[in-house]
């Protein structure tokens, strides 16, 4: 069995066990967060193909800002308001999410069809490289139900330091 395969079914069991450690996570945070956190991070891509997960891109909606619209509607040679109506609406915090859940850009082989140009909440998913990890504690505890990767990186975390 793939790591991943362990992984997705862990998260099924051990869930609980990874959002109390999460939770604890956001009174201490142990000392070099950012520093263990990223070379976690490093360990996990370099063993999980996300080709053969993609459960980002089937089951979540990233927030997606005016400047990404620009960016994908010059890729797909569209209008702004084309693509907006096609693919978008606006939720109440003034970001556009995709009408429907797979992204509409997500190919049958879990590819992007519009990677050079996917938005930047898509390019920064699962959040785990960024600086000031302990303020993305509670994005963290959203996306460890859906990320293995996320689920891994913080199921494998020591917090004793
Ligand atoms: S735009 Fe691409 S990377 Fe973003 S959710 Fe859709 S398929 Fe995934
Ligand atoms: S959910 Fe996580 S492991 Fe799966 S494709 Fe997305 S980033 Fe990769």
């Amino acid at each position: 069995m793939s790591l991943l395969q362990q992984l997705q079914q862990q998260q099924q069991k051990s869930c609980a066990e990874v959002l109390a450690k999460l939770k604890k996570l956001k009174q201490k945070t142990p000392k070099n967060f950012d520093e263990t956190i990223h070379k976690l991070h490093e360990e996990f891509f370099a063993r999980i193909d996300c080709l053969e997960c993609a459960c980002c891109c089937k089951t979540l909606g990233p927030g997606v800002k005016d400047v990404d619209i620009t960016r994908l509607a010059k890729h797909l040679k569209l209008r702004p308001a084309q693509l907006v109506e096609r693919y978008f609406i606006l939720d109440s915090d003034g970001d556009y999410m995709f009408r429907q859940s797979p992204c509409p850009f997500l190919l049958p082989d879990n590819y992007c069809s519009v990677y050079e140009a996917r938005p930047k909440a898509c390019r920064e998913y699962p959040h785990s490289d960024r600086r000031r990890q302990e303020q993305l504690l509670s994005l963290h505890a959203k996306n460890c139900k859906t990320c293995p990767i996320i689920f891994g990186i913080f199921k494998e975390l020591k917090t004793e330091s």
